[in-house]
């Protein structure tokens, strides 16, 4: 059997037919976040046949991912397997030739400047306003296009950014009219249904922009809602700015300053603060194991990170530093908490 009658049925599709199946083939795309939307976008893309994947996202898998997040399992969940790494294990079983890289790290603006000059193309799959922009710059900077995604509750919008495209807005010419999905996601909850459109239209403009059917993409910008039943689309085209630091004339693309942001920040929805040594001093694992263990605080090393608890809270410290603290909700109370451990 030739390695190509497994897309047969997708090949018969016109629009992509032989030509298109093999530019999909040799394809990269970046999925930026390995969640429920990342979940579901990398296995659309790696059925689809894209030659490889590249995954980034800093958490691990918890039970209650499982209603939405299709890639993962009780058994990630139970030993608390990174995303990535649970991704790339189930991507592999589903299509063997398939090449997977995997970042399970915090996506900082070294490591989008790096996948979006890999990459023909970027899926946001993030939960987050300040990625999404890092993303958009990354990519207007390098001229790649990225396929914008969002779902909460039962609704979704789609959109995708294309850097050649002088007469359309970026991410960025947006941000004045987009509702904060900061400030609605704690509350609102989400189905897995939404998720699974978003993706799923996410892909459709993917394969798209992959297979060379850029005529076909999207000019305006889908909102739909499935429980509601509601759909509609957004022109946005009169929304460009002229100015715009990422897409104006003069672009300086300020989320990709190397100046060392704090990325230190509440997480959305989590009860979770997430600390970076950016700042302040880095912790290793071993460090971490070493105090654990004098204080004789309950604690668990895995080859990935360092759980321990403490004061009642769940802490978790990974590979580069970076640490979540279950429990606490506020950014200062974190800080202090950190240092009345570490000093
Ligand atoms: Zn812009």
């Amino acid at each position: 059997m030739n390695k190509e009658s497994r897309y047969a049925k997708q090949m018969q599709f016109e629009p992509i037919g032989r030509e298109g199946q093999q530019r999909l083939m040799q394809s990269r795309v970046a999925i930026i976040g390995c969640g429920a939307l990342g979940s579901a976008a990398a296995e659309l893309l790696v059925r689809a046949g894209v030659g490889t994947i590249h995954l980034a996202d800093r958490d691990y898998v918890e039970m209650s991912n499982l209603h939405r997040q299709q890639l993962f399992t009780e058994a990630d969940a139970e030993v608390m397997n990174p995303k990535v790494v649970a991704a790339y294990d189930r991507l592999k079983a589903i299509r063997s030739d398939v090449e997977v890289m995997t970042y399970a790290e915090h996506v900082d603006a070294m490591l989008m400047e790096q996948l979006a000059a890999q990459c023909d193309l970027i899926i946001d799959a993030t939960d987050n306003f300040e990625t999404r922009l890092l993303i958009n710059d990354a990519a207007y900077r390098k001229g790649v296009p990225w396929i914008y995604g969002a779902c909460v509750g039962s609704t979704g919008r789609v959109y995708p950014f294309l850097p050649d495209d002088k007469e359309a807005p970026c991410f960025r010419c947006l941000l004045p009219t987009l509702p904060s999905v900061n400030a609605t996601c704690e509350n609102a909850g989400i189905i897995a249904p939404a998720v699974q459109i978003t993706a799923s239209y996410q892909c459709s403009e993917a394969l798209k922009w992959l297979t060379g059917e850029r005529k076909a993409m999207r000019r305006k910008m889908l909102h739909f809602d499935v429980w509601n039943s509601g759909q509609m689309e957004i022109g946005i085209l009169r929304m460009k700015n002229g100015q715009c630091m990422t897409c104006g004339e003069v672009p300086s693309f300020p989320s990709l300053s190397r100046d060392q942001a704090d990325k230190s920040a509440v997480l959305c929805g989590r009860n979770a603060v997430q600390l970076m040594p950016g700042a302040g001093r880095k912790i290793t694992l071993e460090e971490a194991e070493k105090l654990a263990q004098k204080l004789k605080l309950k604690h668990k090393r895995t080859p990935y990170f360092m759980e321990l608890h403490y004061e009642g809270n769940r802490w978790m410290l990974f590979e580069q530093g970076r640490l979540i603290i279950h429990g606490i909700q506020d950014m200062e109370e974190g800080r202090r908490a950190f240092h009345r451990l570490f000093g």
